[in-house]
């Protein structure tokens, strides 16, 4: 059994890396996000391509986002993809 802190919070591990095409952006579901928290997918994009208005859902920057999905995976929400 994982004891990582994810896995405390929110059960599971997040997903394996899966390659994306070139041309992918990055799609934030508004239904999905409850927006009423600090997006913890900001604070792991390593290059700062995701900001957050108070407590919206996230943007992304896509001249920023070098599509490393460490987004998608952390969302606990599912509220974020990339295809
Ligand atoms: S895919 Fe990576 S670089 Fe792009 S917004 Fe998400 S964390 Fe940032």
């Amino acid at each position: 059994m994982s004891n990582s802190i994810w896995s405390q919070m929110f059960g599971g591990e997040p997903e394996e890396k899966k390659p994306v095409s070139a041309d992918a952006i990055i799609h934030v579901n508004r239904n999905r996000c409850p927006e009423n928290h600090p997006c913890p997918s900001v604070r792991v994009c390593p290059v700062q391509a995701l900001s957050q208005a108070g407590y919206r859902a996230p943007k992304a920057d896509m001249d920023k986002c070098i599509k490393c999905g460490k987004c998608v995976r952390y969302c606990p929400m599912g509220a974020i993809s990339l295809g």
